[in-house]
């Protein structure tokens, strides 16, 4: 079997699949908040109680918020800050007794749908999650692209480009800089935007759908939103040409951005025919514990 664990800021939650990718066990623990040791400790016994219950022993993939440094071996840009500096990388398979592959939780959650999920069968794939923030990672021919510096993928943090009246330098964002895609298109950007033009206080997936009710103004800023999305993703197209791009996370249940984003980034995208799609994550939240199980693409024996 192969065994999955995805780290989150609230809770550690593990997967055992079997070949076919079916799902032969599920568990989930309360993620030790600011406590490294313990944090190691659910780990194992996470791993150790999937074991007993399925029989036999798997492999181990995990997703982090962050990643590994290739030079340190330490995770860096870590949002659960207790893990950041940490020798997470040599601490858990010695704990364990075997080797563990780690990786970046966007992307776990591109290597699932890669790999069986929205984008199963295609070559390049690019996986963004939006939600309270944007995320991104890079899978080809089934192989996470992690990059020299670990940050493949982290378009988030480019500024909008082709910026329109209005959109420059942009709101400030928490990685120092101001106009980053992120401050335009994570869910508090959507509630932003609906609020500065007129609007009550509402999640996006709320403004969302009212928009879908005709309100004349959550559909002038879902507009805005769909258009400041396909030039973000138009630039992405441009740089990696992917065959799909998978959207995941909170935004990615407002149906209707797979009808109108892939006809807005059209005049941005440099071809005169573009066969990219824009499509809806197949495997939901579970996108990235599959994808830290996945991390094994051989059966481990
Ligand atoms: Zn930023």
């Amino acid at each position: 079997m192969r065994i999955g664990i995805d780290l989150g800021g609230t809770k550690i939650e593990g997967i055992a699949l079997g070949d076919d990718g079916s799902v032969l066990l599920r568990r989930r623990s309360v993620a030790p908040r600011d406590d490294y040791q313990e944090t190691l400790a659910t780990m194992v016994t996470l791993v150790r109680e999937i074991e007993r219950e399925v029989g036999g022993i798997g492999s181990v993939g995990v997703g982090i918020p962050g990643t590994i440094s290739s030079e340190t071996g330490l995770v860096k840009n870590a949002n659960s800050t207790w893990l950041i500096g940490r020798p997470l990388a040599a601490d858990l398979p010695r704990m364990l007794g075997r080797p563990v592959r780690f990786a970046n939780d966007a992307n776990c959650f591109a290597l699932s749908e890669a790999t069986d999920g929205a984008a199963a069968g295609a070559d390049i794939v690019f996986g963004v999650i939006i939600g309270t923030g944007t995320g991104g990672g890079i899978v080809v021919h089934r192989r996470v692209l992690t990059g020299r510096n670990g940050i493949t993928g982290e378009w988030g943090h480019n500024s909008l480009p082709w910026p329109r009246e209005g959109e420059w330098p942009g709101p400030p964002c928490y990685c120092g800089k101001s106009g980053c895609i992120e401050t335009f298109l994570s869910g508090p950007a959507l509630a932003r935007d609906y609020q500065a033009s007129g609007g009550p206080s509402l999640s996006a997936v709320d403004i969302a759908t009212r928009a879908g009710a005709g309100e004349p103004l959550a559909l002038r800023s879902l507009a805005r939103y769909e258009d400041r999305m396909a030039r973000a993703l138009a630039s992405a197209i441009n740089v990696i040409d992917p065959d799909v791009i998978v959207l995941g996370g909170g935004l990615s249940n407002i149906d209707r951005l797979y009808e109108s984003v892939p006809t807005l980034w059209t005049p941005f995208v440099f071809s005169d025919r573009i066969g990219t799609r824009l499509v809806r994550a197949a495997h939901g939240d579970s996108s990235g514990v599959r994808g830290a199980a996945w991390l094994w693409d051989k059966m481990w024996t």
